[in-house]
C-alpha cells in the first residue's frame, strides 16, 4: 500500500524562515495562528491524512462510486465515516468567519493542509474543496438571508457544495450554455435543463447538497453577459433552516473515468428546480469566478500534492529495492545488489520531483499569502499589489503545477519499473488521478491564453511589471554575497529569458494574435520557472541563515542547497527551450489546411 506523510516541517520552513509570516501579525486572525498553533494543526491534519485518509484512497479507487436505481450515489466505504471526522474536526471551517462557524485563521494555513488531504486521498478531498469554494462564494456575493442559510451548515460540514457550470454543447465556452431560469415572482426561480461532469453533484456524505449553478434568465442577452449564478439546494430548507422538501434536481448519471473513482462525477438534471439568484442578474460569471479563482488556485495543489505523494513512495521504493551496482563499485557488498538508489538515473528522477515539490509549495505558500494580505489587510496600497500577484499567479498556479505534478507522478511511477504499472504499490492510480488536475477548472491551454491574453496586460502590465521588479531587484541584491551567487546568476538568466519573451509578444502578438496563442503555453512554464526559481533562491537564502545561525535540522537545510542548486543546473535552463519557441512564432502551428489533420 502506498504511504504518505505530511510536509509538515518543510511549510513550518516556508512559513516561518522563507515567507516570515510572523511579519503579518497585524492581520486579522494572524496572532490566532501563533506558531505552536501553525504545528498544532499542521501535525493534527497529518496525523488525519496517514491515519483515515491515506488507507481509504486506493480502496475508494478499486470500489468507486455507485448510483441507485432511485437516483441515490454511494461513496466508497468508508467516506462517510471519514468526512464525519472531517467535519467534526473543523477542517472545513479552518478560515472561515468565526461568525459562520469557523475559526478565522488565515487561509494560507488551509492551502497547507489542504495539499496534505490531497495527497493523501484526491478524490475525498474534492467534496470539501468544492464546498470550501462554494461557501466562499455565497459569503462574497450572497444575500444576507443566503448565508444564513447556507454557510454555517457548510462550514460545519454537515452541507456540501458544487459548482455547476459545463453542459454537453458548453465547456470552455460558457456563453454557449442553454440552462435557463424562469422567475415565479416571489423571488425564486425555476431552473431547466442539464450540466454535466458535477463533482460531487449527488453522493451520501451531507444531509444536504448546495449547488451553484450558471444559468441565463428568460429573455437575458446570448453569451456571458445573459448568465447568472443561482444557489439550487437538492433539500429546499424550511423557514426555520430545517431540511424541507425535495427540490427537482436529480443525478442522472455518474461518469466512468481514468481516475478519482471516489469523487461522484454527476450528470445533474434541473426539472423546474427551485433557485435563487446570487448577485446579480447577469453577472454570473463574475460571481461565479470567485469559486472558480479559489478552485484553480486548488487545483494548481493538486498537482504538487500527487507529485508529493508519488516522491514519497518513489524514495522510499528506491532505497529498498535491490538491482545492480553503482557504477562506481558495489556500495552493499554484502547484499545481492545495491538499492536503485545508487543509480544516477534513479536519482536524476527523484531530484527531478523533489526540486519541484519544494519549490511550488513556497509559490503556492506565498500566493496563499497574499491572498490573505488581499482580503484582509488594512492597507490599499498592500491590498491592491497582493490582489494583482493572486491575479497573475493563479493561471501559472493551474497550468504549471498540474503539467508538471501529472509528469511528475509518471517519473515517479518509471522508479518502479514494471512495478510501477501494476496497481499493487499505488503508483498507477497516482498517474490516473493526477491527470484530471491538467483538464478541469478550465484547460491548461486556456490557463496559458489567461496569462497571456488578460492578465500579462491588464492595467497596463502592472502586475507582472512588478513581480518582474521584485525578482530583478532580488537578483541586484544578491549578486555580489558569494554564497548565493551560484543560484542568483541562473535566475537573472531565466528572467532575462522571460522579460525577451514578454517584449517578443508585446512586439508580434497585437497584430498578429495567433503568435500569442502559439507562445502561451510555453510562455506559462516559462513564468512558472522563473517563480520556481525565485522561491528556491529564497529557500536557499533562508537554509543558508539557518545553517550559519545553527538554527534547526542541518542536514535538511544542506539538502535543501542541494537541491537548490539542482534546480539551477538541470531544470532551470529550460527557460532558453520556451524562448525559443516562443521567438519561432505561429506559422508552422498554423500553416497546415485543417482538412490536412
Ligand atoms: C472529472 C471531471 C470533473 C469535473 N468537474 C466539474 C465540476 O464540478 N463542475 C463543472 O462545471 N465542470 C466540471 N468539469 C468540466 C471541466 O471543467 C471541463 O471539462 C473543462 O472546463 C473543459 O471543457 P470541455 O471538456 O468541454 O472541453 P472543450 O471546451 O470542448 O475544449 C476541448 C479542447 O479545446 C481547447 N479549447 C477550447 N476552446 C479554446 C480556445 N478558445 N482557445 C484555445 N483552445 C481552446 C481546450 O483547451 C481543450 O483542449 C469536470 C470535468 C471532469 C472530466
Amino acid at each position: 500500500m502506498a504511504i504518505y506523510k505530511g510536509p509538515t516541517e518543510d511549510v513550518l520552513f516556508l512559513l516561518d524562515d522563507v515567507l516570515r509570516i510572523g511579519r503579518y501579525d497585524n492581520l486579522p486572525g494572524f496572532t490566532d495562528a501563533a506558531p505552536d498553533i501553525r504545528r498544532a494543526i499542521l501535525e493534527e491534519a497529518s496525523k488525519f491524512c496517514e491515519q483515515v485518509l491515506t488507507p481509504l484512497n486506493r480502496t475508494g479507487d478499486a470500489e468507486g462510486c455507485a448510483r441507485h436505481p432511485d437516483g441515490r450515489v454511494t461513496t466508497p466505504n468508508g467516506f462517510k465515516e471519514a468526512f464525519r471526522q472531517y467535519g467534526d474536526g473543523g477542517w472545513m471551517g479552518i478560515s472561515a468567519p468565526v461568525e459562520f462557524g469557523g475559526q478565522g485563521l488565515p487561509e494560507t494555513l488551509t492551502v497547507a493542509v489542504n495539499e496534505m488531504m490531497t495527497s493523501a486521498n484526491m478524490a475525498f478531498s474534492m467534496y470539501a474543496g468544492l464546498t470550501q469554494g462554494a461557501l466562499t462564494a455565497l459569503i462574497v456575493h450572497g444575500t444576507p438571508e443566503q448565508k444564513a442559510t447556507y454557510v454555517p451548515k457548510m462550514v460545519a460540514g454537515r452541507w456540501t457544495g458544487t459548482m455547476n457550470l459545463t453542459e454537453p454543447h458548453c465547456g470552455t465556452d460558457l456563453g454557449l450554455l442553454r440552462t435557463r431560469a424562469t422567475p415565479q415572482g416571489d423571488g425564486s426561480y425555476r431552473l431547466t435543463g442539464s450540466k454535466i461532469f458535477i463533482s460531487g453533484g449527488e453522493h451520501d456524505l451531507s444531509e444536504n447538497i448546495v449547488h451553484l449553478v450558471l444559468a441565463r434568465i428568460e429573455g437575458a442577452q446570448p453569451g456571458i453577459r445573459g448568465v447568472s449564478l443561482f444557489v439550487v439546494p437538492k433539500i429546499l430548507p424550511a423557514a426555520d433552516g430545517s431540511l424541507g422538501r425535495r427540490n427537482s434536481v436529480a443525478c442522472g448519471a455518474i461518469e466512468e473515468k481514468m481516475g478519482i473513482h471516489g469523487n461522484a462525477t454527476c450528470v445533474m438534471n434541473y426539472d423546474g428546480a427551485t433557485g435563487w439568484l446570487v448577485g446579480e442578474e447577469n453577472r454570473g460569471i463574475n460571481a461565479m469566478f470567485t469559486m472558480m479563482n479559489g478552485a484553480r488556485l486548488a487545483v494548481g495543489v493538486q498537482g504538487l500534492a500527487l507529485s508529493e505523494v508519488a516522491y514519497q513512495n518513489a524514495a522510499a521504493y528506491a532505497k529498498d529495492r535491490l538491482q545492480g551496482r553503482a557504477l562506481t563499485g558495489a556500495r552493499f557488498p554484502d547484499k545481492v545488489a545495491d538499492p536503485i538508489i545508487v543509480h544516477p538515473d534513479v536519482r536524476r528522477a527523484l531530484m527531478t520531483i523533489r526540486a519541484f515539490n519544494e519549490s511550488a509549495r513556497a509559490l503556492v505558500l506565498w500566493t496563499a499569502l497574499q491572498g490573505d494580505i488581499a482580503h484582509r489587510s488594512p492597507d490599499d496600497k498592500a491590498r491592491q499589489a497582493a490582489d494583482d500577484h493572486m491575479g497573475l499567479f493563479t493561471p501559472v498556479i493551474k497550468g504549471v503545477l498540474t503539467d508538471i505534478g501529472f509528469a511528475n507522478t509518471v517519473v515517479a511511477q518509471q522508479v518502479y519499473g514494471g512495478h510501477g504499472y501494476i496497481a499493487e504499490h499505488g503508483m498507477e492510480q497516482f498517474v490516473r488521478d493526477s491527470r484530471i488536475a491538467m483538464m478541469y477548472e478550465g484547460t491548461n491551454g486556456i490557463q496559458a491564453l489567461d496569462l497571456v491574453g488578460r492578465k500579462l496586460p491588464k492595467d497596463g502590465g502592472r502586475a507582472s511589471q512588478a513581480f518582474f521588479g521584485e525578482v530583478a531587484a532580488y537578483v541586484k541584491a544578491k549578486s555580489a554575497d558569494e554564497a548565493m551567487k551560484r543560484y542568483v546568476a541562473p535566475l537573472a538568466g531565466a528572467l532575462g529569458d522571460l522579460q525577451r519573451a514578454t517584449m517578443w509578444l508585446a512586439q508580434n502578438a497585437p497584430a498578429a494574435p495567433d503568435n500569442a496563442g502559439a507562445a502561451a503555453t510555453d510562455y506559462m512554464h516559462l513564468f512558472g520557472l522563473v517563480a520556481l526559481g525565485y522561491m528556491w533562491c529564497r529557500i536557499a537564502e533562508a537554509a543558508q541563515a539557518k545553517l550559519s545561525n545553527g538554527d534547526g535540522d542541518a542536514e535538511r537545510m544542506k539538502a535543501k542547497l542541494v537541491t537548490a542548486r539542482f534546480f539551477m543546473e538541470r531544470m532551470l535552463p529550460e527557460s532558453g527551450t520556451h524562448l525559443a519557441r516562443i521567438q519561432s512564432g505561429a506559422a508552422s502551428v498554423m500553416e497546415l489546411p485543417a482538412d490536412e489533420f
